[in-house]
């Protein structure tokens, strides 16, 4: 359910730092190193899964979890809206192949994304 060579596994593991804003049994939520938005947090499970159909397929409530938490996060950042994104697949921009929910706001976001 890890994987030694997954950047997400080892921030999960606490062996990468990263800047945690919130935590639930089933899930880690932290701020993304490079934003996009006053608030970019990372919501990620505690388990390996490639992206965010492998990890529905593997485990709904998981899944589920990462929304709720993603909510609290808002809430204590603030945010009034904010915006909740699964990059799934190179082609759509995802570059680290273990399941995250971005957490974006603070900013006029628009609609559609660029
Ligand atoms: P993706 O492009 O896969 O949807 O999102 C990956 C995100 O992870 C990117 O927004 C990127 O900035 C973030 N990221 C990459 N490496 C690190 C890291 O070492 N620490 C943190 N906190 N975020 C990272
Ligand atoms: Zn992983």
């Amino acid at each position: 359910m890890s994987d030694p060579d997954c950047l997400f596994c080892s921030i999960v593991a606490g062996d990468v730092p990263a800047e945690v804003v919130a935590t639930s049994e089933r899930s880690v939520a932290f701020r993304d190193v490079n934003p996009q938005a006053p608030t970019h947090v990372l919501v990620v499970p505690r388990t390996h899964h490639r992206d965010a159909a492998a990890l529905a397929a593997a485990d709904p409530a998981g899944t589920a979890d990462l929304v709720t938490l993603a909510a609290e996060v808002a809430a204590g950042e603030g945010l009034s809206g904010y915006r909740l994104v699964f990059n799934t697949g190179a082609e759509a921009g995802q570059t680290v192949f273990h399941t995250h929910l971005h957490v974006v706001g603070g900013r006029d976001l628009g609609w559609p994304p660029g």
